[in-house]
């Protein structure tokens, strides 16, 4: 499904560059869309990367329309509130440009959807987490990401993809994939699926809440992984959130929860060596720390409370959805070898067991941050 000559020129001029474009070169280390630098001439004469075109994973986004709508009804809302708290909305959140024809999007010839935006220069995006300061300046940006859209109506965002942190349903997915057994693999992971339904009811903690009325629906970002951040070149800060695709109506704690799962660990996501992976409790520490600190007095005390939850059940569904992939036979992830799904649910069951031995501490520090 790769991407043919004539479409990237057609997306080229569906924006307007057209014949201005010096020229257009693959970008960044995404692993989801198609995404290409767009260069420019400058008055100076040289040519300046300007803009960020990207092919959206259709099989991903089966409703692009929708994830365009979300994202310039955020983006644009985002600019009216970073021009009141005096910064740069060039620069604090992205701008996406409309086609030559109005439109938030372009369809190329085979049907696949293209957008455009600016890119931000002089910003840094991390691969791996360092140190705690770069969890504590994450845990600032997607604090601040969520506070500036306290007032946004997230029911009027599009679930563009339906259920996708409903964790409940998760495991019913899970258990219907063991039952099943398509591949014959249940029984090369027996402890791994006695770890998963001893925590079935753990599943329904957060949803239920949410289902009462406990917990309220606030615009999530739902990707929430250091990389999705840009940090500025010259103040090391946390500067725009990016990656907007999965914005969608959906409970703090998944956001935070997301970011701790895939941040505060000592290892990969699939890391063999079990040893290697720990929950590192200084990085929760960094990250509720930033987090706190920029959304704390927008979140209610049932909202902080839920933020730990958020971080087993984020760690949890994901080791389900890895386990439920390799009973399935590798359909969804990208796998390297038979055993990577695999590889992949033990690290998440590694880090739930140390956040479930550890939960204690982890309620008392975003109790403390929050000022509870
Ligand atoms: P993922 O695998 O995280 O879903 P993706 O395919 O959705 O990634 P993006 O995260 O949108 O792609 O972009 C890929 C990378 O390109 C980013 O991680 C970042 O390094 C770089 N990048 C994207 N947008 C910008 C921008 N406006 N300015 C500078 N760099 C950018
Ligand atoms: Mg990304
Ligand atoms: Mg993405």
């Amino acid at each position: 499904d790769g991407v043919t000559d004539r479409n990237l020129e057609d997306a080229i001029y569906a924006f307007g560059f057209g014949p201005r474009c010096s020229y257009v070169k693959p970008f960044g280390a995404g692993h989801i869309n198609e995404t290409y630098a767009v260069y420019m001439p400058s008055p100076e004469g040289e040519d300046v990367l300007a803009y960020v075109l990207q092919r959206v994973n259709s099989n991903v986004f089966k409703d692009p329309a929708g994830v365009m709508e979300n994202i310039f009804g955020v983006t644009e809302y985002m600019r009216g509130v970073i021009r009141r708290e005096g910064g740069d909305p060039d620069r604090e959140t992205l701008s996406y440009i409309k086609t030559k024809s109005g439109l938030n999007y372009f369809e190329d010839s085979e049907g696949e959807p293209w957008r455009c935006y600016n890119f931000i220069p002089d910003s840094e995006c991390y691969q791996l987490v360092e140190n705690p300061e770069q969890l504590y300046e994450a845990g600032s940006s997607f604090g601040h990401f969520l506070k500036q859209l306290i007032e946004y109506p997230a029911s009027g965002l599009k679930e563009t993809i339906p259920d996708f942190h409903h964790t409940a349903k998760r495991y019913q997915a899970f258990q219907v994939a063991v039952d099943r057994d398509l591949k014959n693999r249940a029984h090369t992971c027996e402890p791994e699926i006695a770890f998963v339904k001893n925590r079935k009811e753990d599943c329904s903690v957060l949803v239920s809440q949410q289902e009462e009325g406990v917990l309220p629906l606030r615009v999530t970002h739902n990707d929430t992984k250091l990389n999705n951040i840009l940090f500025d070149s010259k103040t090391g800060k946390g500067l725009c959130v990016i990656d907007l695709d999965t914005i969608m109506p959906g409970l703090a704690a998944n956001d935070f929860g997301d970011s701790i799962r895939s941040g505060a660990t000592t290892g990969a996501e699939d890391e063999k060596n079990l040893d290697l992976v720990h929950f590192d409790l200084e990085l929760y520490e960094a990250y509720v720390r930033g987090y706190l600190e920029a959304a704390g007095e927008v979140l209610t005390p049932a909202e902080v409370e839920s933020l730990p939850w958020g971080a087993r059940l984020m760690t949890l569904e994901c080791g389900m959805r890895f386990l439920t992939d390799y009973l399935q036979g590798d359909t969804y992830f990208k796998t390297a070898y038979p055993e990577h799904n695999l590889v992949r649910a033990r690290t998440q069951f590694r880090l739930v067991e140390e956040m479930e031995q550890q939960f204690e501490k982890m309620q008392e520090l975003a109790r403390k941050y929050a000022g509870i």
